[in-house]
């Protein structure tokens, strides 16, 4: 009998060396499916999973041109970088174990499924992939999918461990990919989730005998999280859908060159230095319970760029969003307000612009009030040293102008926004609060006799707010200096109600 050897030859020249199955002229790594299936039928997926199990039992570690059902690789510990290159298959598994890197390269795979494992790096690219779905993973260098076709690309409880970084061989160049995901040049793309329950994927891991269950709900770290050129599918069925969901990120959030179909959303977590560079969203872009952090530097210069370089055709809606510094703060408001502006809705756009309004008093203010509530005033006072007197001076006027403003423009109407507040505050002071103070006092009197009841009291109250003042009551001693007060309060309270009324009403 004669024996053919496999006829595959690889990129470098050189054969395979593997004995050919009888019947063709390829080995059973690399007989092509639907030719085997012809000679084997179903045994074929038995044929071609033990050949593989073979091959990473003697220590193999390269792949090329191999085509297979499934490629499992679970509970192993992998000193090499596991590498698959101009390949086809089904799906490939990594589960329970320790690699150092996985590569794809110029590979067709339907689904990538990777759970609860550390993988030093992984790279794929030039490579056609329906799902790939990291679940549960450590990564020690980066994660890049490049120049591919992905459909659903799903990342849950990643993160970035910073072991060992092993003396020279890590400087240089190599020192700046550490920690980064990176997704680049992708084509045909349906979402891409961060920490997403979609409801797929339990289906999808019960297929390939997963246990969800053990996988851990953490949140998705790495230094920074760069999405860029990424072309989504135009089905118009996908056009209305978060197409890009992060949920829980901490670290750096970079879009650049992005045309989203559909919607963004971004909850919780906490995002360093947001950049967006030339994106447009033709959805909502959302952020809710997102904790934003930047500095002084990305303050001068990232974001006075960011309406120019950020568009979005639908809102823009912050909640529950917090920030730590006010430039930011005043930016991505103003960004939510212009939105709902365009839009028409004024009520939100008004909400949007009294948070606006509260972020740039809290800059004037600086870091000797960094936060004065909307009513109940908390006043944190450092201690002074007593140099640069002259900054110092600076400073305490910005400090008055800020709580002049807070006063006046703020407690009054909150920023002219809210036309209910003026009548209200002019209720229940001329009402209530003026009265008290006369009655206590007892300085109203009528032909010289001090008022009895409350209701005079209240009455006199009325009279001087309006500034009616009949003059058949009269106040005496303290009691002018309070008159005094509530007809000036009475008047403008009345000036503030008109104007706030007729900008929300009248335009
Ligand atoms: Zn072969």
């Amino acid at each position: 009998m004669v024996i053919y050897m496999c006829e595959y030859t690889f990129e470098n020249g050189e054969k395979c060396k593997t004995k050919a199955l009888a019947g063709s002229k390829y080995c059973s790594l690399h007989v092509p499916i639907d030719e085997g299936e012809l000679l084997y039928g179903e045994r074929l997926k038995e044929i071609k999973k033990r050949a593989f199990e073979r091959k990473l039992e003697r220590g193999i570690r390269y792949f090329e041109g191999v085509q297979l059902y499934e490629a499992n690789i679970s509970n192993m510990t992998i000193k090499n970088p596991l590498v698959f290159k101009n390949s086809k298959i089904k799906s490939l598994i990594v589960e329970n174990s320790d690699l150092k890197g996985l590569s794809l390269f110029n590979s067709e795979i339907e689904r990538v499924i990777l759970v609860s494992s550390s993988i030093g790096t992984i790279w794929i690219k030039n490579s056609t992939l329906y799902g790939f779905n990291a679940l549960d993973i450590e990564f020690e260098n980066s994660i890049s999918l490049k120049n591919s076709a992905v459909r659903y690309l799903m990342m849950n409880s990643v993160q970035h461990s910073e072991k060992k970084i092993k003396g020279e061989e890590e400087y240089g160049e190599k020192e700046s990919i550490h920690g980064r995901i990176e997704l680049s040049d992708l084509k045909k793309v349906r979402k891409i989730g961060i920490n997403s329950h979609y409801p797929l994927l339990k289906e999808i891991l019960d297929e390939y005998g997963v246990n969800p269950s053990k996988i851990s709900k953490r949140h998705v770290k790495a230094k920074v999280l760069l999405i860029k050129n990424i072309e989504f599918d135009p089905n118009p069925r996908f056009k209305r859908q978060v197409r890009i969901f992060i949920r829980n990120f901490n670290g750096t959030l970079q879009f650049e060159n992005l045309e989203v179909l559909g919607h963004v959303e971004i909850r919780g977590g906490r995002l360093k230095i947001p950049e967006f560079i030339h994106t447009l969203i033709h959805n909502n872009l959302v952020f809710r319970g997102t904790a934003f952090y930047g500095d002084t530097t990305w303050n001068l210069t990232v974001l006075p760029n960011l309406p120019a370089e950020l568009s979005v055709k639908g809102f823009v809606i912050l909640e529950d969003c917090s920030f730590n510094n006010p430039t930011m703060e005043e930016f991505f408001y103003r960004l939510a307000r212009i939105t709902w502006e365009k839009s028409g809705d004024k009520e939100k756009a008004d909400e949007y612009y009294y948070l606006e309004m509260l972020a740039q008093r809290k800059q004037k203010m600086g870091r000797y009030m960094t936060y004065l509530p909307k009513l109940g005033i908390s006043i944190k006072l450092p201690a002074f040293p007593f140099r640069k007197a002259k900054t110092k001076m600076k400073h305490y006027i910005h400090l008055l102008e800020g709580l002049f403003e807070w006063f006046f423009a703020d407690l009054t109407c909150k920023y002219g926004t809210d036309w209910k507040r003026p009548i209200l505050i002019w209720i229940a002071m001329v009402n209530f609060v003026f009265p008290t103070i006369f009655y206590i006092t007892r300085s109203v009197t009528s032909f010289g006799v001090p008022l009895e009841s409350f209701l005079d009291y209240e009455y006199f109250s009325v009279v001087t707010a309006t500034t009616l003042g009949y003059g058949d009551l009269h106040p005496i001693g303290i009691g002018r200096v309070f008159a005094s007060i509530e007809a000036l309060f009475g008047m403008f309270m009345w000036a503030v109600f008109l104007t706030v009324f007729a900008r929300k009403y009248m335009r």
